[in-house]
């Protein structure tokens, strides 16, 4: 397979969000939307995918920015870049958790043009199906990581169905513990998709990673003001400080009350990345710390917790430490 040059599609510059959708709901599975590129140029300047139609989002100036809402939370246009977003006072001062993690997201050249919706909206990153064998994820009939030999170090803990990737985006399960909720326009008008459940298992989709149908475009995303200026912890452990997808991270948000030393959670949401093919909410962890003193010993039962039904494959066993870890530190530490 010949991979020194891009193959050729016809380009469109739309500059409103409505042409764009209309371009994308005609072109189906041959248009292919473009937002800062990082991803999608490595797709066609590999030849793996191949569409006859991009849509370059990147001009539609509705779809940037961060404006604060009339009910008191904040709305992020999917076209804001990562590094608009880790510098935003609005972020930084009422949801860090977010700021958190796009600041350790890849690098900063990555950042400057990546995009808060092209991040959560980016494809499985297992070698193989980028590599562009033909696996379950491409419309085969194998997987190429589930095997004695298969290199499965990112790959998951849960949720294995024929596929084993994991969600590799930092911003998602910070949106996922933040209760973000996903705006989605198409041909059929504009939905609201909680950030739990825009992100797709493979039992349901094999193909996809997010509820995104041909034709739907990512507008923004909006943070309700329950979790402003909550306390919050995003950790992240990937092989390189930079440039680097994370092994596991963590996201956590929790309110707290109590004088120093005697401190209660009274609510929380814990999600951890790159365990599963969607960001995975420690629902099990929730019910063991809300309610409950802040104190070492719940936060040792927390991390205890997090990784029951773990199921690891040969070479990523390493991830269930490394989880209950991270999780034992974000309830001590938030
Ligand atoms: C070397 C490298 C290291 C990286 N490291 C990390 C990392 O550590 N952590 C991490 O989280 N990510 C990492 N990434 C991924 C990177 O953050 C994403 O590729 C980037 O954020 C994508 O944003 P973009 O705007 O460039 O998207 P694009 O490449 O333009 O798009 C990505 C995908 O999303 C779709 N898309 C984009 N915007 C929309 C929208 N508004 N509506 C519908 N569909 C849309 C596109 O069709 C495409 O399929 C890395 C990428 C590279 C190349
Ligand atoms: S883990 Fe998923 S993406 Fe990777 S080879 Fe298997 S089916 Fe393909």
């Amino acid at each position: 397979m010949s991979r020194d040059m891009m193959g050729a599609f016809e380009l469109y510059q739309p500059d409103t969000v409505e042409n764009a959708v209309e371009l994308l709901g005609r072109f189906g599975e041959d248009g292919w939307a473009l937002a800062g590129g990082n991803d999608s140029l490595d797709w066609f300047k590999d030849r793996i995918k191949r569409p006859k139609y991009v849509v370059d989002i990147s001009g539609i100036a509705a779809l940037k920015g961060i404006r604060e809402t009339a009910d008191g939370g904040v709305e992020i246009g999917a076209l804001t870049t990562l590094t608009e977003v880790e510098r935003s006072e609005v972020i930084t001062g009422r949801y860090k958790l977010l700021a958190d993690a796009a600041r350790r997201v890849a690098s900063p050249q990555i950042r400057n043009s990546g995009t808060l919706g092209g991040n959560v909206c980016q494809d499985a990153r297992c070698w193989y199906y980028r590599y562009g064998v033909d696996c379950y994820r491409a419309g085969g009939n194998r997987c190429y990581a589930d095997t004695p030999e298969g290199q499965n170090r990112e790959h998951c803990l849960w949720g294995a169905d024929r596929c084993i990737a994991v969600s590799p985006s930092d911003t998602a399960p910070a949106l996922v513990a933040l209760d973000a909720k996903m705006v989605v326009l198409g041909p059929k008008g504009t939905r609201e998709v909680p950030a739990e459940e825009f992100f797709i298992r493979p039992n349901v989709d094999i193909e996809r990673m997010t509820v995104l149908e041909d034709g739907e475009v990512l507008t923004a995303i909006r943070i309700p003001a329950e979790w402003s200026g909550a306390r919050f912890y995003f950790e992240k452990v990937a092989d390189r400080n930079t440039w680097d997808f994370p092994l596991v991270n963590i996201a956590a948000a929790m309110v707290v009350s109590g004088a120093a030393g005697s401190e209660k959670v009274d609510k929380i949401r814990i999600v951890a990345g790159a365990v599963q093919c969607v960001p995975r909410r420690l629902t099990a962890v929730e019910a063991v710390v809300a309610g409950q003193p802040k104190t070492a010993d719940t936060a040792t039962l927390a991390g205890q917790s997090a990784v029951r039904g773990a199921t690891p494959r040969n070479y990523n066993h390493f991830k269930i430490p490394l989880l209950q870890n991270l999780v034992t530190r974000a309830i001590r530490d938030a």
